[in-house]
């Protein structure tokens, strides 16, 4: 790895995109690249779901001290329940210069780029509307009702996907996966995040030249 940080890499979608099917099946294959943040919110667990594996449960009470602490790098509210961001593990990792991947919606996704102007937005959509409602019933977490609701914040949601850098179309799920970990990857050797090994290079060559 030759740049000069672990990027800040965020996650959004429409929810039942496969946003989280994306990053499981990312990080079994990549267990040594990637860094989950795992978030607090206050929604109720699903069937399947377990605590501080796919999310901290919070209740309401739980989640305010949260961020009357200063605890929640950025948080905002999905649908009626709270989201967000435990602030020490992605200072932590950022410090160690690790990945870290947030997998968030879009108000939070504004906040963190906000914080981090080099973090690296991406953006998943299933191939169709209709797909994506398929995929909400097919999950079958949700009642038609909250479906609805899902569907209708994901038509607002769809009016802000160009503040995103790059957009993966989940139809494919190996696909889709395998273009999250390209595009990271592809990312690290960007020029303007390189800046140390630039740096590096042209003194050693200023030394070179000097001696010849
Ligand atoms: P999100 O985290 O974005 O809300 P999920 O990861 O829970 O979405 O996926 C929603 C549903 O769609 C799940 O039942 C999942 O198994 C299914 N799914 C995810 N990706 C695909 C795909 N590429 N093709 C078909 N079904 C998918
Ligand atoms: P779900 O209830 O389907 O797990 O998540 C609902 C939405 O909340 C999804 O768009 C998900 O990305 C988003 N979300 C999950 N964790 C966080 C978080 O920590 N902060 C913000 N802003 N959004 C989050």
């Amino acid at each position: 790895m030759i740049s000069d940080k672990g990027l800040v890499i965020v996650l959004s979608g429409f929810s039942g995109a496969g946003k989280g099917t994306i990053m499981k099946h990312l990080l079994e294959a990549h267990p040594n690249d990637y860094n989950l943040s795992i978030s607090a919110t206050t929604r109720d667990i699903r069937a399947g779901e377990k605590d501080g594996r796919e999310y901290f449960f919070k209740t309401r009470e739980e989640f305010d001290k949260m961020i009357e602490n200063d605890e929640l790098l950025e948080y905002a509210t999905f649908n009626g329940n709270s989201y967000g961001t435990p602030r020490a593990y992605v200072e932590q990792l950022i410090e160690r210069k690790k990945d870290v991947i947030l997998e968030i919606e879009i108000q939070g996704a504004l906040q963190v780029k906000k914080m981090f102007p080099d973090a690296l937005l991406l953006f998943t959509m299933p191939p169709s509307a209709k797909e994506l409602e398929n995929r909400l019933v097919g999950r079958g977490t949700e009642t038609d009702e909250v479906i609805k609701e899902r569907l209708a914040i994901s038509c607002k949601e769809s009016q802000n996907m160009d503040k995103y850098d790059y957009l993966i179309v989940n139809d494919s799920l190996e696909k889709a996966v395998d273009q999250v970990h390209n595009i990271i990857q592809a990312e690290h050797y960007r020029v303007d995040r390189n800046h140390s090994a630039i740096k590096e290079m042209q003194e050693e060559l200023k030394i070179f030249e000097r001696s010849n």
